[in-house]
């Protein structure tokens, strides 16, 4: 089985957060939060075509300025979103530099800021590198509700939190896994190769059996063909990411709803129980509610993090805690 994508914490779990989700074919990938990123190459941001930003709490979005600085002079649009009142805080971001050496000849790297209400963009902003990042206000795609984006592949939904202010939740849902069945190959006389991933993403794009897929330069074979021998489809891969919410039931509630069944739930557990209500007031969930939702959710795997820095010696009881929960 081979995973569309290879999700991983830019950071460690008391660090601000991030989780880069690389494509594992193709020269790709996705940001949740733009916190801490400088653990990340400069060959990595230049792969980031969007950056998924919860809210703007400067741990969730100080980020934007390295991913930025690294990407000033790609030709690779950038696209941006956040909650209500995001595209401003992007613009105030850009205002703060001093552009006047970009000239309207120069490479023009395209940012768009666009804001999600919880059902579809109430705003999209486009700043260009050309134009000294000037706003400009452009109509916003219309998509399914409750979706951020929709590629051949995959698709990304979002719900909106309370967090005291908006909190997008993410999960990343490949549309269908395509697995490789060795058997069927070697029956065809087929060998493994860059081809393959052309075949799985026809087959994920729902092309027609009779569509051409071609190994080599002298050889072609029908998608319908493959799909007898050598190609067989699965649910496909889920990630989901929560930080920064709450504990009531609504919060509750839609977390388990754009979770459930997901492969990986990273959440954030930032206080122990016995702090509940120190996390009730700064709006936060414990280890023992991550791990009781992750749960109710029915995801695979469980990954706790945003912890407080008051745990740094104490990781271990944030981990059982949640464990405990999610296993009990
Ligand atoms: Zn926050």
């Amino acid at each position: 089985m081979t995973w569309l994508v290879q999700p991983r914490l830019v950071n460690d779990p008391f660090s601000d957060p991030g989780l880069l989700i690389d494509f594992r074919f193709g020269r790709r990938a996705l940001l949740f939060d733009l916190g801490d990123v400088i653990p990340l190459s400069p060959r990595q941001l230049l792969r980031v075509s969007h950056a998924f930003v919860s809210h703007a709490h400067m741990d969730h979005f100080a980020g934007f300025d390295r991913l930025l600085r690294v990407c000033l002079h790609r030709t690779m649009p950038l696209h941006l979103v956040g909650p209500a009142g995001f595209a401003d805080r992007v613009e105030h971001k850009l205002k703060a530099y001093t552009l006047n050496l970009l000239s309207e000849h120069g490479v023009d790297f395209v940012i768009t800021a666009a804001e999600f209400n919880g059902e579809k963009f109430d705003r999209v902003c486009k700043f260009r590198a050309q134009e000294a990042f000037c706003r400009r206000e452009v109509p916003p795609e219309r998509l399914a509700p409750g979706v951020l984006l929709d590629e051949d592949e995959f698709r990304i939904k979002s719900v909106v939190l309370d967090h005291d202010t908006p909190c997008l939740a993410f999960a990343f849902e490949e549309k269908v896994r395509v697995n490789v069945w060795s058997e069927g190959l070697s029956l065809l006389r087929l060998g493994v190769g860059p081809w393959l991933n052309e075949a799985k993403r026809a087959m994920r794009r729902g092309a027609p059996d009779e569509s051409a897929i071609v190994i080599s330069h002298d050889l072609s074979i029908p998608l319908g063909l493959l799909k007898q021998h050598a190609l067989r489809t699965a649910q496909g891969q889920k990630i989901a990411y929560v930080v920064d919410a709450a504990y009531h039931d609504r919060n509750v509630e839609r977390i388990i709803a754009l979770a459930r069944g997901a492969d990986q739930l990273f959440i954030e557990a930032a206080f122990l129980d016995e702090a509940a209500d120190i996390a009730a007031q700064r709006q936060h969930l414990t280890a023992r509610q991550a791990g009781d939702i992750a749960k109710r959710a029915g995801v695979a795997r469980f990954i706790p993090f945003h912890f407080s820095a008051r745990y740094r010696k104490q990781e271990n009881r944030l981990r059982s805690e949640a464990e405990q929960a999610f296993r009990g």
